[in-house]
């Protein structure tokens, strides 16, 4: 083989750059996640190279018997994964997983009413600035003054609204969502229901949070949140809906598939049906709970109230610091977060009153409880030592020894691709 770094240095030293960024930084963006080096073999395969447009056994190329095998192999798995009659694995990312179930069910100025992106709810759930708000008649619902969705709410709304379709599902909300009564309010308007489970998806496969498959009309999901695979989406439903699902992610919405996304999906699949995957999805419930506990003894608020899964809002105002400043000094301290809005956010958007942490990536790294609170006292401790250059490289000091002590691909047991 061909050294590539030696051919193309631009591209390779950026490569390696961020391989050393993903060892040397704690991640505590709630979205993101190590994949393993099967995943990640699977993703970097010759697969790469096949067109493969339409579904097994009935493509509109030539040479598609050995992908037919892969995109069976992760139909099968994902549906055996979660007790679904139908998937789709081809859609290639959430949100197009979530746009080929709006154009399987609704029609151009349908209303839709999903989580306002100001409460938690995702861009696609609606946002104004998304295809989804702008294409369909968007209502969005919210969080009571507990900070929990507020059901009463949704129920008037939809009674008001008479949606066509109602979506839950978030992208920064802590607590259990209960799908079971999204469906009787959808039923009681007549409204299809769609569950986007992407944050929840790795906790569901494991049995931690609960399935919305069988109360859904529609399930969709990312891949590569907790679930632990490449970047990359699906749809669940039951098996009446195949014919209008599968035509809406092709030839509506996508071109070929990605067959080795799809190879790395099935892999991810059958890693999630392990015990050690079931193992690892108890300690990112713990660490979670953990990490927002010492942060609550350090003066911090958590929105919702605390966590039933693997992420928490935090609301930073008791520090009077923002949510940009706390990723800034966090990031100086080697400490990845994003800044996030908190519900009712008196800041802009850019700035933000709160940060979104999880514990989903830190724990991929063997981090337990013991060490997600030294993590939560090392994120407290970046945060008030803000504007300190000084003492922001003693707190980096000691997260950098945490990372040297829990590799993610550097160690025996988690190699890299080029290393397997
Ligand atoms: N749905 C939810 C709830 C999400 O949080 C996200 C990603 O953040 C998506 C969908 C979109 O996924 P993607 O970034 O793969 O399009």
């Amino acid at each position: 083989h061909a050294n590539p770094a030696a051919s193309d240095p631009d591209l390779w030293n950026a490569i390696d750059a961020e391989a050393t960024r993903q060892e040397q930084h704690l991640e505590l963006i709630a979205s993101e996640n190590y994949c393993s080096p099967a995943v990640m073999r699977a993703n970097g395969s010759v697969l790469t190279n096949k067109y493969a447009e339409g579904y097994p056994g009935k493509r509109y190329y030539g040479g598609c018997e050995h992908v037919d095998d892969v995109e069976r192999l992760a139909i099968d798995r994902v549906k055996q994964l979660f007790g679904a009659g139908y998937a789709n694995v081809q859609p290639h990312s959430g949100s197009q997983a979530n746009q080929a179930v709006y154009f399987a069910a609704l029609k151009p100025g349908d209303a839709i009413l999903g989580m306002s992106l100001a409460h938690g709810g995702h861009l696609t759930h609606g946002a104004s600035v998304n295809l989804s708000g702008k294409i369909f008649r968007s209502i969005g619902y919210g969080l009571d003054s507990d900070e929990r969705v507020d059901y009463d709410q949704v129920r008037s709304l939809a009674r008001e609204h008479r949606p066509r379709m109602i979506v839950a599902g978030a992208s920064a909300y802590s607590r259990v969502i209960d799908w079971s009564r999204f469906q009787e309010i959808a039923h009681d308007v007549g409204a299809l229901l769609m569950v986007d489970m992407a944050h929840y998806a790795g906790l569901v496969a494991a049995g931690l949070y609960p399935n919305p498959v069988s109360v859904a009309d529609f399930v969709t999901s990312t891949t590569h949140k907790t679930l632990r695979g490449p970047r990359g989406g699906f749809v669940l439903s039951s098996a009446q809906n195949e014919k209008a699902l599968n035509s809406s992610v092709f030839p509506s919405l996508q071109g070929g598939p990605l067959m080795h996304v799809i190879a790395a999906k099935a892999a991810a699949f059958k890693e999630a049906q392990t015990p050690e995957f079931h193992n690892y999805q108890v300690q990112v419930l713990a660490n979670a709970r953990a990490m927002a506990e010492i942060l609550t003894d350090r003066g911090m608020r958590i929105v919702s109230g605390g966590t039933d899964c693997h992420m928490f809002l935090v609301d930073l105002r008791p520090l009077s610091v923002t949510g940009k400043d706390a990723e800034a000094a966090l990031g100086a301290a080697n400490i990845t977060v994003n800044k996030n809005a908190i519900p009712n956010d008196p800041e802009k958007p850019t700035v933000t009153s709160g940060v979104r942490l999880g514990s989903a990536a830190l724990t991929t790294r063997g981090l337990g409880v013991v060490e997600a609170r030294i993590v939560a006292g090392l994120v407290a401790d970046a945060l008030v030592a803000r504007g300190d250059t000084l003492r922001l490289a003693r707190v980096q000091r000691q997260v950098r020894e945490i990372c040297d002590a829990y590799p993610v691909y550097r160690s025996a047991k988690r190699r890299t691709f080029e290393e397997v």
